[in-house]
């Protein structure tokens, strides 16, 4: 970086739009051990101090991670621990890395749905887990791309255990909930938000009519139920609910086909959603934040087909019809410059995992988040 863009405080003049003229000054330099000589500014709007390191992703870090190998241990079924030994750091700097990565992951999803208009029939289905304990299995709620299999958003709820249970299974979870009980009405939730993106990707598309494909269960009738927008567009013949049992056989031919593809790689990549894995997710932002590294990758650098020729380097996105230039925009310096969520298109679910803001069962107040990330 030559030059200041913007300043890094939210609150002045020169964050979002600065001036044309010359709005800062050089302030002297400092070294650090990691770094050496970094220059420092000022800005003359706002008065406040800041440097080149404040636009670095890894700002207030006192460790460097390689991030492109970290991005391919997150999506290798490797475990923080694991991840820890082989980048020779302690586990914390692990989470630290991941924490600032996943943000990146979320301004580029953002600033890539923003005004994007789909190209392609969708589908949305959820993928089921545990965290914290097995008395609190969750759901992610994926939307993606009916040919293209991209991830359009993704949202994560904890829901209420179920199923069979022993007397002494049903004892605990008694005792449990006593502290934590999931919302019931977690899942119509979650798809109320998935509905909001479907929405905004629908209402100023080119194609005159998009399918959202889903399984039969109630919280997702529900959910369209009760959204103003999405009876708006249903009645005007935009969209169209289609709901397929979700006992048909898993083949190509199933409605459901891109869903249960992404359901089956999500379990295969990412360690706490292995079946019955020994590695569950212990923090359920945390858990979300490994979720938006790996849909990183995903979406924009795994190969749509694995049989497809070496030769054809198609991604999930360009299976969407994504426009270069738009990824490329929004992807530009993402190893590297740092992402402020003050100048982010961020709303729902990416906000408020930029927010750590997913509920933590059996904890009580917000989840740990350092200041220089609210920013
Ligand atoms: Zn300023």
């Amino acid at each position: 970086m030559q030059t200041p863009q913007f300043c890094p405080n939210s609150g002045c003049e020169a964050h979002h739009e600065p001036p044309r003229s010359r709005w800062w000054v050089r302030n002297g330099t400092y070294s650090s051990a990691l770094r050496g000589r970094i220059q420092r500014y000022r800005c003359s709007l706002c008065g406040r101090g800041f440097s080149t390191q404040s636009f670095d992703i890894d700002y207030y870090a006192k460790r460097r991670v390689d991030y492109h190998r970290l991005v391919g241990l997150v999506g290798s079924c490797c475990g923080v621990r694991q991840m820890a030994r082989y980048l020779g750091v302690g586990y914390e700097t692990i989470g630290n890395k991941i924490m600032r990565f996943a943000r990146q992951a979320v301004a580029l999803q953002s600033a890539v749905m923003d005004g994007l208009s789909v190209r392609e029939d969708l589908c949305a289905d959820g993928l089921q887990s545990y965290w914290v304990s097995q008395y609190v299995p969750n759901n992610i709620t994926v939307l993606a791309g009916a040919r293209s299999r991209f991830i359009y958003a993704a949202t994560a709820s904890s829901l209420r255990r179920a199923g069979r249970m022993t007397a002494g299974q049903k004892h605990r979870r008694v005792h449990l909930e006593q502290t934590f009980r999931a919302d019931p009405k977690a899942l119509t939730h979650a798809f109320t938000e998935i509905c909001d993106v479907v929405c905004r990707a629908v209402a100023g598309s080119a194609q005159q009519l998009t399918v959202l494909d889903t399984d039969e269960h109630r919280a997702y009738t529900r959910a369209l139920g009760a959204h103003g927008w999405w009876y708006e567009l249903s009645h005007t013949a935009r969209v169209v609910h289609r709901q397929t049992n979700s006992c048909l056989p898993r083949t190509g031919a199933n409605p459901l086909a891109a869903m249960n593809t992404i359901d089956r790689q999500i379990r295969i990549d990412l360690a706490e959603h292995v079946r019955e894995t020994v590695r569950f997710a212990r923090n359920p932002n945390r858990s979300m934040e490994r979720f938006w590294v790996w849909c990183f990758h995903y979406n924009y650098h795994k190969r749509y087909r694995i049989t497809q020729p070496a030769a054809d380097t198609t991604m999930h996105y360009q299976a969407a019809q994504i426009e270069g230039l738009r990824v490329e925009r929004a992807q530009k310096g993402i190893w590297s410059r740092r992402r402020f969520r003050t100048r982010s298109a961020l709303f729902g679910p990416p906000l408020v995992l930029w927010l750590r803001m997913i509920e933590r069962p059996f904890r009580e107040g917000w989840d740990y988040l350092p200041r220089y990330l609210v920013a």
